[in-house]
């Protein structure tokens, strides 16, 4: 029998599937469609960007001995990017990810980055009219509902968010108003619907977008006379999340123009999801009008979690990353962290973190120094800013030169350093680090964290260099 892509591939999927879990598998491996075979390249379709990165990031290994298994030690694996919401347009559009002309390097050898879709619209201006149209969705595919943890705190929120993400536009939740503190996952369940809702019906219009950048849109598009292609950019999304809604606060022309577009959304069966950090009756110089349609749908608090709820949150994290902590240190942390589940995390990132490059243990004293910190230093977060500033501040550079196109060795470093930590302690994608530090694509970021863990391993001066960062984004 002849291989075809299509028996090839079902051959590595099998093989897939017996090393993988169910839900993984049903997640990044079903969706793929095998299209091409020549020689010993395969020619795999993805539905999106964070798709193939995703795959890249966490099935890269797996794939490779899949596909060595089938088509021997020169396989290749070439990823066709099918683009995110096509909008009315017949032709399904597709961009090659041409063949790497990088050596390549040990692991790594059937991955071939590159050169991903140009023509995706960051700018929602430039979209209406037009006919071939693609949204970019600005969605993280680290917010998941796998990775939120459910608890009696965030229950009603949770079910509610996954009943609209199993049929957006088609519950009663519309819209769906998530409510509750700083910290405690209102961005992830709407990033989740998203995400999910991307997962399920990946030719739906999703957006997700703060309420600030909403704002500011608006404020752009009023400046250049082009009010109205701004709300038609906004009527045609099928799920539009907004983050922070309490941001309009007072800002009338923004709250007027986000009424018009809501109730053309809602009148036309498209659902809507908004957080906020306070229940409606608490959000002031928010017009009345606005309010009464934040009401139609259902309102769900985020309360703080319960102390079990907070160890499992911790339990899942490091099962995730693949770290294993006494179970007393575990519970040292859930018992002095209560409020915010940022903290929580920002404990846990600080402590591997220390942990790993000092080759130190999880000491209760370590865990007792780096929770008071917090505590002290209640709401912060490390931002891929502050890792910027910091990195550049250590190798006495400015923030532009960090960021520049130079390709001076010290300065290169510098960077690959900066994209190493963002990706350590944040939970920015690959596509989202590159765009902050000096507009570099999310194989960029790949490559530099691979040379930050090689450097560290066989350069003893590098290594001193990532332990000083460490120390300084840590304490
Ligand atoms: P908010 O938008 O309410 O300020 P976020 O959604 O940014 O909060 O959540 C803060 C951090 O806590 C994020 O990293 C998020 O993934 C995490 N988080 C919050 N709640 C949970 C949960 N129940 N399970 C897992 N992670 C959570
Ligand atoms: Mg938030």
């Amino acid at each position: 029998m002849t291989n075809t892509a299509s028996t090839v591939w079902q051959a590595c999927l099998s093989f897939i599937k017996d090393n993988i879990k169910p839900q993984a598998y049903k997640t990044w491996f079903e969706p793929i469609i095998p299209i091409k075979l020549s020689a010993d390249a395969l020619t795999i379709q993805v539905p999106s960007k964070f798709f193939y990165e995703w795959l890249e990031e966490h099935y890269i290994k797996l794939l490779r001995v899949a596909l060595v298994r089938e088509l021997g030690k020169d396989a290749k694996l070439i990823y066709d990017v099918r683009m995110e919401n096509a909008y009315s347009s017949k032709q399904p559009h597709t961009v090659k990810i041409p063949s790497s002309n990088r050596k390549p390097m040990y692991g790594q050898n059937i991955s071939v980055p590159l050169e991903l879709n140009k023509r995706e619209l960051r700018n929602p201006f430039i979209i209406p009219g037009i006919q071939k149209v693609k949204i970019e969705s600005q969605l993280n595919p680290n917010y998941n509902f796998d990775n939120f943890i459910e608890g009696d705190a965030n229950r009603l929120a949770r079910s509610a968010g996954i009943a609209v993400a199993n049929k957006p536009g088609g519950t009663s939740f519309n819209p769906l108003l998530i409510y509750g503190g700083v910290g405690l996952g209102k961005t992830h369940i709407a990033q989740a619907i998203g995400v999910e809702i991307k997962n399920k019906y990946a030719d739906k219009t999703v957006l997700y977008i703060s309420a600030e950048k909403f704002t500011q849109q608006y404020i752009d598009a009023v400046k250049t006379n082009s009010r109205n292609d701004f709300i038609h950019f906004y009527q045609m999304i099928d799920v539009l999340l907004i983050d922070d809604v309490q941001f309009l606060s007072g800002k009338t022309g923004t709250q007027d123009v986000f009424f018009h577009i809501f109730n053309h959304l809602h009148q036309n069966g498209k659902q809507v999801v908004l957080t906020s950090d306070k229940a409606p009756v608490d959000m002031q110089d928010i017009e009345q009008r606005l309010l009464s349609r934040f009401k139609w749908g259902l309102s769900a608090e985020l309360q703080t979690p319960d102390f079990e709820t907070r160890i499992s949150i911790l339990q899942n994290k490091l099962y995730r990353d693949g770290v294993e902590m006494p179970d007393e240190i575990i519970e040292y942390i859930a018992k002095h962290i209560k409020s915010n589940v940022r903290e929580l995390e920002g404990v846990l990132i600080s402590m591997i973190a220390q942990a790993s490059f000092n080759k130190k243990e999880f000491t209760l004293m370590l865990t007792k120094q780096i929770v008071d910190k917090f505590v002290k230093n209640t709401n912060r977060e490390i931002s891929i800013e502050h890792i910027q500033k910091t990195v550049s501040k250590y190798f006495e550079i400015d923030l532009a030169t960090l960021q520049s196109k130079t390709r001076k060795r010290h300065i290169v470093q510098a960077r690959q350093l900066a994209m190493f930590f963002a990706k350590r302690m944040t939970k920015a994608s690959l596509a989202s680090i590159g765009a902050q530090i000096g507009k570099r694509d999310h194989a960029t970021v790949l490559h530099a964290c691979k040379t930050v863990n090689n450097l560290t391993e066989t350069d003893k001066q590098f290594r001193k260099y990532v332990e000083d960062i460490t120390k300084k984004l840590t304490f």
